[in-house]
This record gives C-alpha cells, structure tokens and sequence, in this order.
C-alpha cells in the first residue's frame, strides 16, 4: 500500500517553551498536530502537519454523545548525544487498531500513522526536554466527528497527533505509593471496553479516584467486576507482585489494557531468569502472602512513571504495608534499567527503541 503524501503548514509563530523543572502532565503542547480525515467510502485522506489549534466540531459529533474514540500514550526521549528515541511506537499504533476494532472505528494504517508521527517529532524535536526524567508525550487519538444523534458507528472520522512536553515522574527519585484497593465501583467486565484504551472507560474511573485522592491515597486498585476478587489494574498502571522470589501479573483476559511497559517488563524478567507469571490472582492470595511475610514487593507499569513502587495496599481498611513502605531492589532495577534504555543510556538488546 503507498503511503499517503503529508502535507505541511508550518505555524507563523513559536510558542515560548516552558521551563523543564516545572512542568506539569499534560499541560503544554506544541506548535503542530497531524491531522487525518476519514470519511466512508474514501477512507483515510488528507494527511496533514499543521499548527496547533482548537478542534471545531458540530454539536452533533457522536464523540460528544456517545464516546467514540480511542487514543494512545507513549513517549519520544532525547539521549545525549541529540538523537530522538521513541519507545516502542509500533506497539502503540497496534494497540490502536485493537481499540479501533472494538469501537467500530475504522483502523489506521500504521506504518503510515508511524511515518506521520517521526515526521511531527522531527519538526517539533526542540520541543524534547532533556533534563533526567522528563520527555515529549506523544497522544494519539481517534475520534467520531459526524454530526448524527442515532446510535451507530459514526462514517466520519478524524485521526489527531499532539504532543506535550512532561517532566520527569519521580523529581525526587523514585518513591513507593499508597494504593487503595476498589471495592465498590469496577472499571471494567469481560466483554467490556476495558481491553481499549477509549475514554468511556476512564471517565467511569473517576468516582473511585476522587474517592482514594479524599483519603490519601493516590491510585485505586480494580477488582474483577463479576466477583471483586482478582486483582486487575491499578488506576492507568498494570500491577505486578513479587511473592516468595516469584513475580506474578494478572493475566489478560480481555478487561485489562494490555500495557506496553507490562509487556516490556515481561521480556525483561524473562531476559534475566526470574521465575514470572501470568495468571489470576486474587486479593486474598495477596493478603495471605502479606501475612505470611512473602509479600516482597508491588509495583504498578506505565508510560508515566515507568515504575511505580507500591508501599502501602488498603483493603477495606487492612493495611498492607509491602518492603517497609521502600522501594525494592526488583522494582528499583526495573526502573533504571527500562529507563536508561529509553534515554540511550544503556544498551537496548531487544530493539525497542525507534
Ligand atoms: N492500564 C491502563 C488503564 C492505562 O491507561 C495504562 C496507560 N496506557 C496502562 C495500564 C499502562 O499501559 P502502558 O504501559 O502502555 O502505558
């Protein structure tokens, strides 16, 4: 298939960049966007760069009312030596198609949305900071813009790139959360949307989160929503435990998004023979570890932060507190290690970055 041309406008002006030691999550973006239309019939047409702007849509756009749309986080980084590196881009263009498929959504061709991607971070590359932790933030998303009121899948479509520049997770070095497990809301069911990275699921989220922010903590833990008793998620991270020298991972079973840095950490672990498993487990099972003193570590997996150390799990008021609310010696290698590969730091074995 040839891949589309992609026209550019380059914006008048630059915006001024903002400072890397206070940047917040996901409030700057820069000067340009790509842009694609869809519409049935002629399918993905009019690729295009162009300055950032408001989006305008009709009243009417069924992603107002029904929530059709999917999107995607990753990351560009910027090594040393001024070499762009995108983390595993691929595998978040194919995750998109998963989404895509699951809402009716037409799929992206993604060789031709990778190509659009490099060619925006090509001409948005100053806007990479390089300070230790922090990075480009790359969104794509998909969402329906024809103006209709039925409920249906939309024949109009628009594919959007925008980036933003973030700064780093940890400012003071990698530290241990406090995690409140969720025992009344669910996030997802099998047979749900929760396998796609769509925004339905996550304003369904909200509830639980402002309930966990009121009392402390920082992320909530899903349980399975048929007997809120497997562990699934944990706010926008998977989960990982370490029990007894063996590192367990809820399997995917079609409600869990299927995490990239999940994935990675897999093929890590594997990579260096330690005994890791993908399978169900339960809440209880957790709780008998902690009792019997072989709840080693917990830590979550996301583009955001990497690695997130779990140093307290709440479970109807039992607290669990895991490796002395510190971060373990697993999770801590799992950080450097994924984080100097993506920063060009260390040697990337498994070719992962673009
Ligand atoms: N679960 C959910 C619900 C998420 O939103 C994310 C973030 N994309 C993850 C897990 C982690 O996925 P990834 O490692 O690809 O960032």
């Amino acid at each position: 298939m040839s891949r589309h041309p992609i026209q550019i406008k380059l914006s008048e002006g630059k915006k001024e960049k903002p400072d890397p030691t206070t940047l917040v999550f996901g409030r700057n973006f820069t000067d340009h966007m790509f842009v694609a239309d869809f519409d049935e019939g002629r399918g993905w047409h009019s690729h295009r760069i162009v300055p950032y702007a408001p989006v305008t849509l009709d009243p009417a756009s069924i992603v107002l009312h029904y929530g059709q749309t999917v999107f995607e986080g990753m990351k560009a980084y910027k090594s040393d030596d001024g070499s762009v590196r995108l983390f595993r881009p691929e595998e978040n263009m194919k995750r998109m198609n998963m989404s895509l498929d699951r809402l009716c959504m037409p799929r992206i061709n993604e060789e031709q949305a990778l190509h659009a991607l490099t060619q925006l971070i090509q001409i948005e590359k100053d806007w990479i900071p390089t300070t230790w932790g922090t990075s480009l933030y790359i969104r794509p998303f998909v969402i329906a813009n024809e103006a209709f009121l039925g409920v249906a899948p939309a024949k109009k479509y628009q594919f959007y790139i925008i980036l933003s520049p973030v700064g780093s997770y940890y400012k003071e070095g990698i530290h241990p959360i406090r995690i409140l497990v969720e025992n009344e809301f669910v996030r997802a069911v099998k047979g749900g949307t929760g396998g796609a990275k769509t925004a339905g699921n996550y304003a369904s989220g909200l509830k639980a989160q402002q309930v966990a922010d009121q009392k402390g903590y920082s992320q909530v833990m899903w349980l399975d929503g048929v007997e809120r008793k497997y562990v699934e998620e944990v706010g926008s991270m998977n989960i990982f435990f370490k029990i007894n020298g063996e590192v367990i991972t809820p399997a995917i079973n079609g409600s869990i998004l299927e995490g990239i840095t999940r994935k990675s950490i897999l093929q890590l672990l594997r990579h260096w023979n330690i005994p890791v498993f993908e399978r169900k487990i339960s809440i209880d099972e957790i709780k008998e570890a902690y009792e019997n003193g072989v709840l080693e570590e917990v830590f979550g997996t996301g583009t955001a932060a990497v690695i997130s150390p779990v140093g307290e799990l709440n479970w109807d008021g039992y607290k669990m507190i895991v490796n002395d609310n510190m971060t373990g010696p697993l999770a801590k290698q799992l950080f450097d290690t994924l984080s100097n590969i993506q920063n060009g730091k260390e040697m990337d074995p498994f070719g992962w970055v673009l």
